[in-house]
């Protein structure tokens, strides 16, 4: 393997080739890095821009082992990459970062949820719930309303549904297709906040201002960042963030969705994790334009052996995801002048398919 720091002129790979990839692929690109995507989509976003793309699936056999081959470090851009795929990457000698076990932990909500707990971060109560019977058990537990998720391969709200009474318990169990699932009880937030941090090779941790999100339909519309929240609020998503990227010995930028639950009486508030992403995550975007060292290039520069850049913001910054056809709003978003375009180079604007975002500058700081 390499020596650390690896210089410009190496190679990195990437399982997955979506916008997120496209974005670390040009951070990575601005640093002098060559990089080649993994994605069985032809010409894919990332692909355009990188300088080589493998066709193939995440989990081609000869795919994985050309691209290990080819490249001193291989990351991914989303966390539904088969963790068999990264073994097979480290069998063949490759280096993967993150590692396996933040995948594996990403990918099955029970197995997340007990890991938060165990490394000090709060989360809802739940249940893993594998039958009707455990469902109807566990809502006798944590009461209803509460939340069934399937345990693994959702996202942007999707494979979940709420239970509002016992009654309606096998409705809820036949809506998930009756597979091993969680019920989680309701959170009652007032906002939902996120914070992007990074682990390097070393064990440097480095933690963003906090942003505030804002969801249509399960899928993230906007984020406004720094979001307005006290000193306490930031030291405890950074402590959270710590303590979830050291538990995992973590190395890249990890996104982690959070509740901010509002004190009683007065009181303290407290945040619970949602859930922890184990990448670069849309809540992140703001950095782009709101930091000197954005979270495509902090993932790069982890990854790569190299120092953690600063995650101070310069700006605030209101990001918003343009969806479908709304990207056809291009001519007059660039006329704007405190907005900054990000296109993602997608052919086919279906609906609801991030296509592109904007990041407006709501002044310095
Ligand atoms: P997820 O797919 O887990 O990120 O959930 C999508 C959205 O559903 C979140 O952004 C929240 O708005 C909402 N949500 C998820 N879990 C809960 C919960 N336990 N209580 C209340 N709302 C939730």
């Amino acid at each position: 393997m390499s020596a650390f720091p690896l210089p410009p002129g190496s190679t990195l790979g990437i399982l997955g080739g979506g916008q997120l990839g496209r974005m670390l692929s040009q951070a990575a690109s601005r640093l002098g890095f060559n990089v080649i995507v993994q994605d069985p989509q032809p010409n894919c976003p990332a692909g355009r821009v990188s300088q080589d793309q493998i066709v193939a699936a995440y989990d081609d056999p000869e795919g994985l082992t050309a691209l290990g081959r080819a490249c001193q470090v291989v990351t991914f851009e989303f966390e539904n990459v088969p963790a068999g795929s990264v073994e097979r990457l480290q069998q063949g000698g490759a280096r993967v970062a993150p590692g396996p076990r933040a995948l594996a932990v990403a990918q099955d909500r029970v197995e997340e949820k007990t890991f938060l707990n165990r490394v000090g971060a709060a989360t809802v109560d739940f249940a893993a719930v594998d039958s009707l019977e455990d469902l109807t058990a566990a809502l006798a537990r944590l009461g209803a309303p509460a939340l069934l998720k399937t345990r693994r391969e959702g996202y942007d709200g999707k494979g979940q549904v709420w239970v509002d009474s016992v009654d309606k318990a096998e409705l809820a169990w036949r809506a998930i297709g009756e597979r091993p699932a969680i019920l989680e009880a309701r959170a009652a937030f007032t906002r939902e906040l996120s914070v992007i941090a990074a682990r390097g090779h070393d064990g440097a941790v480095a933690v963003y201002p906090l942003g505030e999100n804002i969801h249509e339909g399960g899928v993230l519309r906007t984020t406004l960042a720094p979001a307005a929240v006290d000193a306490a609020t930031q030291a405890r998503a950074e402590a959270i963030a710590r303590a979830v990227l050291e538990g995992l010995d973590y190395v890249g930028v990890l996104g982690v969705e959070l509740f901010d639950i509002p004190g009683e009486d007065g009181g303290d508030g407290r945040l619970l994790v949602n859930e922890i992403a184990p990448r670069v995550h849309n809540t992140g975007h703001w950095t782009q334009d709101g930091c000197v060292c954005d979270q495509f290039e902090q993932h790069i520069r982890a990854i790569a052996g190299w120092p953690l850049g600063p995650t101070k913001a310069h700006a605030r910054i209101e990001m918003t995801n343009l969806l479908g056809d709304e990207v056809d709003q291009w001519r007059s978003l660039a006329a704007e002048p405190d907005a900054r375009l990000h296109l993602y180079g997608k052919g086919e604007a279906r609906p609801g398919r991030k296509m592109a975002h904007v990041n407006r500058i709501k002044g310095s700081l």
